[in-house]
Parts: structure tokens; C-alpha cells; sequence
């Protein structure tokens, strides 16, 4: 069977299923004001023992919790403890006459909707923190509140319809090697946890993996997405060898974080990560990057009732440069709006969100919005090396705009006579075709572009990057997007301006001499993938990447591009 391999390893163990208790709609209205007057005392009460239990989980010592489970224990009470959401069931109570299990059941249903739709993978991946939520609250509404712990034997492989954040955390995930999921994605969280905590996953299994019984021997292959059921001994042994070429790789790999990132033949190349916020740099140290090629602002600006206020902007910002401890951090301004909806801001639904009025669209639109941004950004950028990029950037004009309203916000700091970066570097995102075919006169207008590839797929083919019906189409070795990044590139190089990238392509090891060869300087991707990234680097030279990606560009396929890159990994 088949799935997505979202934490590189081999594991070779026995299956423990988790099987989730389904909740239904009961459909029970309330009769009276007793009713809802007590219902609402019922929700209240379950959510103050869900706070206390996650809680109780953090201070548990038997429990080895790192930063990022500690991370992902304080979003869940953040969550939890937003009065938008007690709002919310409490209005279902009083007004729709529901039970507090129902209301709370659709509260959670829609708020997951909500969040599997939005545009930033990321985001999308809260879904399941916010599922985790419901059933967290729905347990302590029915009373049934089973132990914290759950111990493994040696070698177990989880096998789940997804995994929860809170799950992963409360498993003793010593003897865990492997999780396999039917849901899921890169970024969703059974990934992160995974990666972070070096075990092997597998996700987006899909139905099949129902076929997995509890006690099945599993060969799971987080690198190619592989599993197998009950193999026989020929293949558990081919395997085995298979794991200790892994292991020994990765060991290799560790040591490389010190190791400059440069080519056999001399060419320095910058690996940066993608981060949402300071709590992201350590990991991206860790791994040996050397700053932050994006940091979507985002996060910042969700979960909440309000806009973000200059002040506290300002200390977001700070936080990320002092840790970064004068390593480059490339700030994106907001990327909202389209199908990224904040609450409070009451964006119109539209017909075509991607197409619609985001980002940077609405930042020329809400100077106010983006003034206050820009003015917390110039002044964060006096305690590190901060950068500022606009997102979706379609043509020189907006470029223009942007620019001289950051030029307002630094007259207006200026005026008020307190410190900022006058000299800050502006770059723009290169995701929009127009964008990309206009390299040359964009680089006239700024110090540096970041491609991201995320959305100039989605743009150059057509393809909703959200639709799962269509993901065999969104392809990034499409000879038409390899164009457009060589020519963004190529005129980047002409303009002597910095050109980096930042969409997922940047991770991908199958790229990364195809890339290189085509000159980029900056590869900006997940923290995790740096080390993979960096091998690949350091063992060619710039030259032998040229020839790959002259052949490449003469190719007229991406199934045969894809070929010869793999059979070229090989
Ligand atoms: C991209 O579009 O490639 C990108 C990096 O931005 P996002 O995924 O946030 O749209
Ligand atoms: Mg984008």
C-alpha cells in the first residue's frame, strides 16, 4: 500500500490500531430555559476540565515533553480558552435550542472546515489541533475521562485514521517507530511530530489502511510512502539492510550541520527554513540553517478578535530577530484574505478566493492595516537582520505602491522620533505567472525576489493547489513553471539582485541539482529538510548541476524530466 512519506525512515514492527470513537449529531432540542441554563453550565463546566487536563498533561513528569509538545499543549489551551469558540456553542444552547454535545459537535465541524480551507498549508494543519479540542471538551461533556498514558511494546508501528497533536504527545512514544495514517498531509501535525521527534510516518493512506488488523508484522517506508502487510522474511530482511544504509546516512547527515553549504567547485549557496514565529528558530538551527527564508505573518494575525496592534506586532517581530542572532529573516506582510479569512475582518465569500482579494491586494486597499505591519517590521528590524516581502505581486505598479507606503510608515516613524532600520531590504514574491515573466522589470524595483512555487504552479496551471482531485496535475517540473523559474532567476542574475525560493520545490531533493544549476542562491524550506538538501549540494559542483539543468530545459516533458532526475538520484 501506498501513501505519502512524511518523515524519512524505515520501521519494521507490530501494528496497534487506534480505532476513534465516532460522534453523532443526537438532533435533541432543548425544551425550556431550565434546560439551557443547565446545558450551558455543562459546556462551561467541560471546558474549565479540559484546561485543567491539558494542564495536568504538561506538568507530568512521567511524560519527556519537548519544547514542541509544550508548544502544541499551549496553542490547545489558546484554542480552547478563545471566547469566540464559548460564544459560539453557548449561542447554539440559548439560541438553536441544541444540547451542548451537538452544538459543540457542529462548532468543531465548522471551525475544522474552516480551517481545512484555507490557503496556507499550515494553517490547514490546525485543523486537527482544533478537532483535538471538540473531542477533548466532548469527553469531559460525557463524563468519560480515560488515563493520560498509553505504553507500547518494542517496535510498534500506530495505525490511525489521524493522529491528534494531544495524542502524540500523551503516547510514551519511546518504543513507537512508525505511524501510518489514512488523513493527512506534509504539514499536518502527525508529520510535524513525527519529523520532530525521528520517528518514520506515513500518511494519506486512505481507506486501505483499514486493512491493517492489530498484531500485523508492517515494513513502513517514510521516504518512498511504502508499507507493507505480513511481508515475508526475504523482504523484512532486504529492509533491515535497508534501514542501516538509512541510519548510517542520517548520522552522516547530523554531522553536516556545521559544514559549510558550499558546492565541490567553490559556489557558497544559502539553505534557509520556513518558519511561523520564534518559537520555529531553534529547530531551524538545529538543522543547521542559516536564517529564515520566510516568515509567514499570518499566525499573527488568527485566533483572535482583533488586529494585531503596532506594540504588539513589534515584539513578535523582535523576538524572531534577536533570536536569530543577525542571521537574514525574510518578514512576507500579510497573506490574507481569498479563502484565509480573519474573523474580525469580514471579507466577502467569493466566487474565486485564489483570484480574489488577498494579500497584497488588500494592503493597498487597508493602508491602515499595513502601515501599522511595516512600521512594527522597521522597527523589529533594528535588533536583527530583518527583510521585508510582499506576497502576490502581479505587477510593477503594486511594487510601487507598496514601496512608497512603506516609505509613509517611515516618515511616520521618523516623525514620532523612534528608532528603525532606515536602509531594511524590500524583495517580492515571485508566485503570480505575470509576475514571473516579468522578472526584469520587477528587478529593477527591488533588492530581492523569492519564488514561491506554491502558488506559480497553481497559477501557470490552472490547478486549485486545495483540490485533492487534481493533485496529479500540479506539477512543478512542468517544462512551463521550470521556464518561468529560470527566467526569474536568470534576470535576477542580469539585475544583480538576490534570488531565493520559498515554495515547497526547495525541499524537494529531487530538484535541488536542477535548481542549482539554474543558478539559485537561496533554498528555503521546512527545517528538517535542510540536512537531505545540503548533502545533495556539497557533493556536486555548480557545473555538473549547469549540464543537468541544460538537458533539463531541452526536455519536453515533466515525466521524462522526473525520470531522469530519478534515475539520476539513484
Ligand atoms: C508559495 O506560494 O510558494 C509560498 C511559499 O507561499 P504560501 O504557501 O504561503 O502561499
Ligand atoms: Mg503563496
Amino acid at each position: 500500500m501506498k501513501g505519502i512519506g512524511v518523515s524519512p525512515g524505515i520501521s519494521i514492527g507490530k501494528a496497534f490500531v487506534i480505532k476513534k470513537d465516532k460522534t453523532f449529531v443526537t438532533s435533541v432540542l432543548l425544551k425550556n430555559d431550565l434546560e439551557i441554563s443547565s446545558e450551558s453550565e455543562r459546556f462551561n463546566l467541560a471546558v474549565d476540565l479540559a484546561i485543567a487536563e491539558i494542564e495536568s498533561i504538561k506538568t507530568n513528569r512521567e511524560l519527556i515533553l519537548t519544547e514542541e509538545d509544550i508548544a502544541i499543549l499551549e496553542t490547545q489551551i489558546e484554542f480552547i480558552s478563545d471566547p469566540q469558540l464559548k460564544e459560539d456553542v453557548i449561542e447554539k444552547i440559548s439560541g438553536d435550542k441544541k444540547n451542548a454535545n451537538d452544538a459543540l459537535i457542529e462548532v468543531t465541524a465548522n471551525l475544522v472546515e474552516l480551517f481545512l480551507n484555507m490557503d496556507d498549508a499550515y494553517m490547514r494543519a490546525r485543523a486537527a489541533d482544533i478537532q483535538d479540542i471538540g473531542s477533548r471538551i466532548l469527553k469531559h461533556l460525557n463524563g468519560s475521562v480515560k488515563s493520560d498514558t498509553q505504553q507500547f511494546e518494542p517496535d510498534t508501528i500506530i495505525i490511525a485514521e489521524d493522529i491528534a497533536p494531544s495524542d502524540t504527545i500523551t503516547m510514551d512514544t519511546r518504543y513507537i517507530t512508525g505511524f501510518a495514517t489514512q488523513m493527512g498531509s506534509k504539514t499536518s501535525h502527525a508529520a510535524i511530530i513525527a519529523r520532530s521527534k525521528g520517528i518514520s510516518a506515513v500518511v494519506g493512506c486512505g481507506d486501505s489502511l483499514k486493512l491493517i488488523k492489530d498484531g500485523d508484522v508492517i515494513i513502513l517506508d517514510g521516504i518512498s510512502g511504502q508499507i507493507y502487510i505480513n511481508p515475508d522474511q526475504q523482504l523484512i530482511d532486504e529492509y533491515r539492510a535497508k534501514r542501516e544504509d538509512f541510519i548510517k546516512q542520517s548520522e552522516k547527515l547530523k554531522a553536516l550541520r556545521d559544514v559549510p553549504c558550499v558546492t565541490t567547485d567553490g559556489e557558497s549557496i544559502m539553505l534557509t527554513a520556513n518558519i511561523s514565529g520564534a518559537d520555529d528558530l531553534a529547530d531551524v538551527f538545529e538543522n543547521g540553517g542559516e536564517g529564515v527564508g520566510l516568515l509567514r505573518t499570518e499566525l499573527l494575525f488568527m485566533n483572535r478578535d482583533t488586529f494585531p496592534s503596532e506594540e504588539e506586532q513589534f515584539e513578535f517581530y523582535k523576538k524572531v530577530a534577536l533570536q536569530s542572532k543577525d542571521k537574514s529573516v525574510i518578514v512576507r506582510t500579510i497573506d490574507i484574505g481569498g479563502d484565509k479569512q480573519l474573523s474580525y475582518f469580514g471579507l466577502p465569500i467569493e466566487q474565486n478566493p485564489f483570484l480574489g482579494y488577498r494579500a497584497i491586494r488588500i494592503c493597498l486597499d487597508r493602508t491602515d492595516i499595513f502601515i501599522t505591519q511595516l512600521k512594527a517590521i522597521l522597527r523589529a528590524g533594528v535588533f536583527g537582520d530583518l527583510k521585508i516581502m510582499f506576497p502576490m505581486i502581479s505587477n510593477v505598479e503594486e511594487v510601487r505602491a507598496a514601496k512608497n507606503i512603506l516609505a509613509e510608515a517611515k516618515k511616520e516613524l521618523q516623525e514620532e522620533h523612534i528608532p528603525f532600520n532606515v536602509d531594511i531590504k524590500v524583495g517580492i514574491m515571485i508566485e503570480i505567472p505575470s509576475a514571473a515573466i516579468t522578472a526584469d522589470i520587477l528587478a529593477k524595483e527591488v533588492d530581492f525576489f523569492s519564488i514561491g512555487t506554491n502558488d506559480l504552479c497553481q497559477y501557470t496551471l490552472a490547478v486549485d493547489r486545495m483540490n485533492e482531485k487534481i493533485t496529479h496535475l500540479y506539477d512543478p517540473f512542468n517544462p512551463g513553471v521550470l521556464r518561468l523559474i529560470s527566467n526569474v532567476i536568470e534576470e535576477g542574475y542580469k539585475h544583480n539582485i538576490h534570488v531565493g525560493m520559498c515554495g515547497e520545490m526547495a525541499g524537494d531533493p529531487l530538484a535541488t541539482l536542477l535548481l542549482l544549476g539554474m543558478g539559485l542562491k537561496e533554498f528555503s524550506m521546512s527545517a528538517s529538510a535542510i540536512p537531505a538538501i545540503k548533502n545533495i549540494i556539497i557533493s556536486h559542483s555548480l557545473s555538473s548541476a549547469q549540464e543537468v539543468c541544460k538537458k533539463i530545459m531541452e526536455m519536453d516533458s515533466s515525466s521524462t524530466i522526473i525520470t531522469y532526475l530519478q534515475d539520476l538520484a539513484q
